[in-house]
């Protein structure tokens, strides 16, 4: 993962980062957090004090999604992935034979979990879903723009999830045999290719 920029700035209180709420006292052992659970407290801590280290200062019920898009830029100075230039050489090769000077940028599947980790930190920080920053549609779309480019410019495919049932698609299963979802089995000929 290339997301890394907490240990510089999160030495700040994180409770201050919504002042409406009465910080409630900490229970005297709390269970171990999962990863997932104490990457997300991070992230969200990361984010409140990227608000508050802007001037004028934006408090969370300020935040709207224009905030979320530069934090995001923000994060590419912390990028460890190569991200290929057009003008490069070594454009669209997955494994580069060399160095070049293109820059590094957040990896498109670290920003994306990112973004999930810190909709649902939003929300259980008291945030409404309906003007949750992190789920508005300009962010799918700066992230679909990311994977693209990054994709091209890396020579990589990103491959869908098909893991969703009764989306309809036939699975072949055997010569000229189409197995549908919903377990129906249609004798066709292969398209010819
Ligand atoms: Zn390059």
């Amino acid at each position: 993962m290339n997301y890394s920029p907490t240990t510089q700035i999160m030495s700040e209180n994180p409770t201050q980062a919504s002042s409406s709420h009465t910080p409630a006292a900490p229970p005297p052992l709390p269970p171990p957090l999962s990863r997932y659970e104490s990457q997300k407290r991070r992230d969200w801590n990361t984010f409140g004090q990227y608000l508050r280290n802007q001037r004028p200062p934006v408090s969370l019920p300020h935040c709207n999604f224009n905030h979320v898009l530069e934090f995001l830029r923000y994060l590419d100075q912390f990028g460890k992935t190569k991200v290929h230039l057009h003008g490069c050489v070594f454009f669209g090769q997955p494994d580069p034979p060399g160095p070049c000077t293109c820059p590094l940028r957040q990896a498109w599947g670290s920003l994306d979990a990112l973004i999930g980790r810190l909709r649902a930190a939003y929300e259980e920080h008291g945030g409404s879903p309906e003007t949750n920053p992190f789920g508005n549609g300009a962010i799918r779309v700066y992230l679909r723009e990311v994977k693209e480019c990054q994709g091209k410019a890396r020579g990589i495919l990103y491959k869908k999830k098909k893991k969703k049932r009764g989306s309809g698609q036939p699975v072949r299963v055997n010569h000229g045999q189409y197995q549908h979802r919903d377990g129906v089995i249609k004798n066709q000929k292969m398209p010819a290719a």
